[in-house]
């Protein structure tokens, strides 16, 4: 028997355009980028059980937090790092000393190390040279590195700085000690093919061989620009579950681990059947909703109801979806409505052994179609005006917040 391929891949043939890295360490952000999406907030707790799974899943690096944001942040730090998780634990810190120690308190193995790199940030937010930059990196990664602490240095905004000071300072860090260099897209402006250029030209000029990109989505480029990071040879990109992160959030960890590893065949050490409880888990966690349409983790993506998809679906899987939905740990669901075709009905009808004629099918069919036309969408309605009211306004409310002014006498102005 001739054997016929079913579908043809493609892939292959951009084998050579990758120099995917031996080993990937994903380096997992969701507890540190993803709690700065505005409103969420983990307890040392949640942190503990969302760091377990994780682990369990084979992330091997997780950013617990930044010690010194507060005494709870310290304590969550603290516990990860006793967990005795088989990932490492990275704690973050400012090129500020006191920031350094609270790390080597906290018995974090690993540390980040970050300051902004572009003009703007220097000039606007942190004040400083690029003197005063490289003078106070280079000191707290001698400090982190003394203490013994794996370091990862970390500039925000790399991309919209001027290349020869990113040279300069990455070069500065790594005689200092630095083990690890990081990128960041902060704002998420790069483009896939402006971003490989821009880490050839970063490797062409500092030479890591342990380096790692963050990449934001506020292009929806995220996941884009980090595949095409680890296509250059990165080693340890930052993914946050569900894609959580400031503003449009970071690259996903679910998705950039099935790109590499169903449409590459790239082995990333993850479990990837563990990735739809993670996310579930997080969703939970952070009271962020996935949207219906996300990618592998979405209500949607695994459900069909059209009734050309379905026929498909039920004669060969293979016709509309790219993977199957085990493969990350959930399953697929045929959904009943006024896009459906009989051989839905017919599947349908055999989970209870029912035979139907070909006019009762029909009549069927034309009952489950009028029904799905028809059906109210008032209680979704309702429950997204509520969902939205929660949204707009997240965190500590107007009201709390006066009332906090209140009470501390602070004078103002009567309303
Ligand atoms: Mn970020």
């Amino acid at each position: 028997m001739a054997t016929e391929r079913l579908v043809e891949d493609y892939h292959p043939q951009t084998a050579a355009e990758r120099r995917l890295p031996e080993r990937l360490i994903l380096w997992d952000e969701t507890l540190r980028d993803g709690e700065q999406m505005p409103g969420v907030h983990f307890t040392p707790e949640e942190k503990l059980r969302i760091a377990e799974a994780l682990s369990d899943a084979g992330v091997p690096l997780l950013n617990a937090g930044i010690p010194v944001v507060s005494e709870e942040e310290a304590r969550a730090v603290r516990l990860l790092a006793e967990a005795g998780l088989r990932a490492k634990v990275l704690a973050a810190g400012r090129t500020v000393p006191g920031d350094v120690d609270a790390v080597v308190k906290s018995g974090a193995s690993h540390i980040a190390i970050f300051v902004a790199a572009s003009q703007v940030h220097l000039r606007y937010k942190l004040k400083m040279t690029q003197d005063e930059v490289v003078a106070a990196s280079v000191s707290t990664v001698r400090q982190a590195k003394q203490a013994g602490l794996h370091v990862a240095f970390v500039t925000e905004d790399t991309v919209r700085a001027p290349f020869d000071f990113v040279e300069r300072l990455y070069k500065a860090v790594l005689e200092a000690g630095a083990d690890r260099l990081v990128v960041a897209d902060t704002v998420g402006i790069m483009t896939p093919l402006t971003f490989r250029w821009f880490l050839r030209e970063f490797r062409r000029r500092v030479g890591p061989t342990d380096w790692s990109v963050h990449c934001h989505n506020d292009f929806g480029l995220a996941v884009a620009n980090t595949i095409a990071a680890v296509e250059e040879g990165v080693t340890s990109p930052h993914v946050c579950v569900n894609g959580l992160g400031e503003r449009a959030g970071n690259a996903s960890l679910e998705e950039v681990v099935m790109v590499l590893e169903s449409l590459y065949g790239y082995k990333t050490g993850i479990r990837t059947d563990r990735l739809f409880g993670l996310s579930q888990l997080v969703e939970e966690l952070s009271g962020v909703p996935i949207a219906a349409n996300k990618a592998l983790v979405g209500y949607n993506s695994f459900s069909h109801e059209a009734g050309i998809h379905t026929h498909g679906i039920l004669a060969n899987t293979l016709t509309y979806e790219p993977l199957q939905p085990e493969a990350v740990g959930r399953g697929r669901q045929m959904i009943l409505g006024k896009h459906t075709g009989k051989a839905a009905l017919v599947e349908k009808l055999k989970e209870r052994s029912a035979r139907a004629d070909d006019p009762m099918l029909a009549e069927l069919l034309k009952r489950v179609k009028e029904r799905g036309e028809h059906r109210s969408k008032a209680e979704l309605q309702r429950f997204l005006s509520e969902y939205r009211a929660l949204f707009e306004h997240p965190g500590v409310s107007d009201q709390e917040f006066w009332q906090m002014v209140e009470s501390l006498g602070i004078p103002m102005e009567a309303r």
